[in-house]
Order: structure tokens, then sequence, then C-alpha cells
């Protein structure tokens, strides 16, 4: 990917598209193309189609999505279906139709099967039930990454696909309704802190396994993925190692200092029992995280919460 390559970050505003915009930046790539889902949005195909003739970009990234914790998936299952897939229809489509060199898709580790195999291994895609509570999600980002794959075979375009794990880092969604386990954990102990709330309540059974990425070593990967991969195959973006969640409660716990009770919600929902990614695909690659959990959860932490220290 050479310097004065032009490159459209979709989703720009998002953890994901801002860590990218980030890393491509300090990489040199100054030639970036932005829009905010108020100058353009995503899901109208004429829009898409009159900015995409008139930007002509080299490169997209596709990071633009609708997206959530396992409260918010199953509240609002027709937008997350159906918003999803008109985003990324257009954006893969206008891409193969005004020439993109190369098209990267951002998915999900929750496209694979809930009973899956662990640790998952791409080729699992499709091989039994969704977890029921995403489903529409995970069908969207299926969806997807399979017109990638069909783009390939039918026009030839290089338009690649990540699966990235469970991702935190700045500009996460800490709205307690919508977020996920890791910035809603944050929120909660601190808050209850500074309260001296005497109990934390924690969704589940706490048994559940995930796995965690920091966003900045994601959008190190992708731009790892845009110069050296070049394959048809979808690739999963994670650490290879996972903890349960009462593991991540304690140490969200220890991070902010609270000294209270845990308390574990059982009425709601634990979702998938375990997601750990294979990543042998993209170590074969050449790529291996570097942010441990411990650090990213302190930095993250200091960073979000405690904007006058350090
Ligand atoms: P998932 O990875 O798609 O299941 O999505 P989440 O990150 O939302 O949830 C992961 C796990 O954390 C599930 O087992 C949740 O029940 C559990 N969890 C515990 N406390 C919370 C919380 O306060 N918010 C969320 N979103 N999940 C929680």
């Amino acid at each position: 990917m050479h310097q004065q390559a032009k490159i459209y970050v979709a989703g720009h505003r998002g953890m994901v598209g801002s860590a990218m915009v980030r890393r491509l930046q300090q990489a040199g790539y100054h030639h970036l193309v932005v829009r905010t889902s108020q100058e353009l949005d995503l899901r109208d195909t004429a829009a898409v189609a009159d900015f995409f003739a008139a930007e002509k970009p080299d490169y997209v990234v596709l990071a633009a999505a609708k997206v959530g914790g396992i409260m918010a998936n199953n509240t609002y299952r027709a937008d997350f279906l159906l918003d999803n897939l008109q985003i990324q229809n257009n954006v893969i489509q206008q891409s193969q139709i005004h020439g993109v060199t190369k098209l990267l898709f951002l998915g999900s580790s929750c496209i694979y099967p809930k009973l899956a195999p662990q640790p998952i291994k791409e080729e699992y895609l499709l091989t039994g039930p969704l977890e029921a509570t995403n489903e529409p999600y995970a069908l969207a980002k299926i969806a997807g990454l399979k017109l990638c794959e069909a783009y390939r075979d039918q026009y030839g375009s290089n338009f690649i696909s990540a699966m990235p794990t469970n991702l935190y880092g700045p500009g996460d969604n800490y709205d307690l309704h919508n977020s996920h386990v890791l910035p809603a954990l944050l929120r909660k102990f601190h808050e209850a802190k500074i309260s001296n709330a005497p109990e934390v309540e924690v969704w589940g059974t706490g048994t559940p396994r995930r796995e965690f990425l920091h966003v900045d070593d994601l959008a190190d990967a992708c731009l790892h993925l845009l110069r050296y991969y070049d394959g048809r195959e979808p690739v999963n973006v994670g650490t290879g190692h996972d903890l349960t969640i009462g593991e991540l409660v304690e140490l969200v716990r220890e991070t902010v200092g609270y000294e209270g009770r845990v308390r574990f919600n059982t009425d709601k929902p634990d979702g998938t029992p375990r997601k750990l990614l294979d990543v042998s695909k993209l170590a074969e690659a050449g790529w291996r995280y570097r942010i441990e959990l411990a650090d990213g959860v302190r930095d993250v932490y200091q960073e979000t919460f405690q904007p006058m220290i350090g």
C-alpha cells in the first residue's frame, strides 16, 4: 500500500474506525477520506454511489456498523440485521463498481456457531446454529464476508475480511444498556467506588469465557492485513487467550480499587459459553498482539475515568 494511497475509513467515529485512522496516520498515510453518518448515511444506496463516484478511494476499510452488547443485539434485532446489511451492501458494491484496489471488511467473532469447538478456526463458519441473542448481527456479518468472497470469485476483487474477537479501548460505548461487558464493568465499578455503594451487579453466572483485544492492536493487525494478506478466507484477529467473566470482574475490581461485594444476577443472559479464536492463520501471516489485558484495562480506565491523573 503506497503512502499516497487514498484510503476511505468508513465508520471513523467508532471505536474501531477511529483506532484505524490513528494507526494509518502514525504509519504515514495522510490521504484519508472520512464522513460522519450525518454527512453520509451508508444505508442510502444513492448517497453512497455519489460519494464513491466523487471520491474514488484506492482502499476501503469497512468499519461502519450498528454494534452493541448482548442486550442491544437482542432488543433491536431487526435494526441490527437490516442496517448492517444495507451499510455493507452499499459500500462493498460501490467499491467494486469504482475499482477499489483493496477492501477490508470487519466482521466479528459472533459469526461462528454457538457451540463451535474451541479455539475457533475460520473453517468452523456455518457448521452449526448461531447464538440466539446476536443472530441478526451475526447473519449480517456472515453475508458481508460472503459478499466479499463472491466479488473475488466473480470479479477478481481483492476484498478481504478480518474477524476480530471482543474489543475494548478508547472510544468504547459506556451506556450500560447497550455496551459490552468490559466497558460496562469499568463504569459499574467506578461509579460504585465513587458513591461507596455496597454492591455491584454483574450479569449472568460469571462462568462464560471471553477473549479481549485492545482496539489499537486490532488496528495494527488490520494495517498488516491490508499490506500483506490477499487471501479469500476471512482471518481471525485476537490474542489466543481467554478468561472467565468472573476473572474479568476481579481484574476490573482490582484496577478500579473497589472493595464492596459483587452479585451475579443469573436472570440476565450468559450468551455463548466460550468464544476463543484460533489465531494461527494470523500468526502465519506474521502478526501477534502486543497489549496485555491487564495493561490495556489499566490504560483505558485511566484515560476514560481519571483524565486528570497521569
Ligand atoms: P457477548 O460477548 O456477545 O456475549 O456480549 P457481552 O460483552 O455483552 O457479554 C459478555 C458476557 O458478560 C455475558 O456472559 C454477559 O452476561 C456478561 N456480563 C456480565 N456483566 C455484564 C454487564 O454489565 N454488561 C454486559 N454487556 N455483559 C455483562
